[in-house]
């Protein structure tokens, strides 16, 4: 098999705060993300993704959430994980793409921040790594601005 192709999904919802931490960038905000880690949705649906081409389960699986040993911890060390896992099986990167679902914080400015923060994660070239965002029109629970989904696509080629 020459290629293979994952995708992941993930939603965090909003707690009071003063920053959150997306596609592995630190924002300041008016409210915070809830979660057993750092909540970096966007970098969650990335791992996932790598985790779903490669066939191995999701962050969960490697991470229990249980574990009290990853409370609070930087999600990069998820991604990282993922990313080696797709050396350790014989594959590379070819691209990913991310697309963060949130009325706010506005993600226009940081999109290269985060496309540069995620390429040196995945030890790619930043042209290899897209970061967009949309809004939902005001619907659903993006729209009511109570959390912030993510979905991720990655693409895989055999080494
Ligand atoms: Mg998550």
């Amino acid at each position: 098999m020459t290629i293979r192709i994952g995708n992941g999904y993930d939603v965090h919802a909003f707690c009071p705060g003063d920053h959150l931490f997306l596609c592995g960038v630190k924002l300041p905000f008016s409210q915070g993300l809830l979660g057993h880690s750092d909540a970096d949705v966007g970098m969650h649906a990335l791992t996932d993704a790598l985790y779903g081409a490669l066939a191995l389960g999701d962050i969960g699986t490697h991470f229990p959430p249980s574990d009290p040993q990853w409370r609070g911890v930087a999600s990069d060390i998820f991604l990282r994980h993922a990313g080696a896992s797709v050396t350790e099986m014989g594959f590379k990167i070819s691209n990913i793409d991310v697309t963060l679902i949130c009325e706010a914080p506005k993600i226009a400015l940081h999109q290269l921040t985060m496309r540069t923060r995620l390429a040196q994660i995945l030890i790619l070239g930043v042209d290899q790594v897209s970061v967009k965002a949309t809004t939902s029109e005001g619907l659903g629970f993006t729209g009511r601005k109570e959390g912030i989904a993510a979905q991720a696509s990655a693409l895989l080629v055999a080494l």
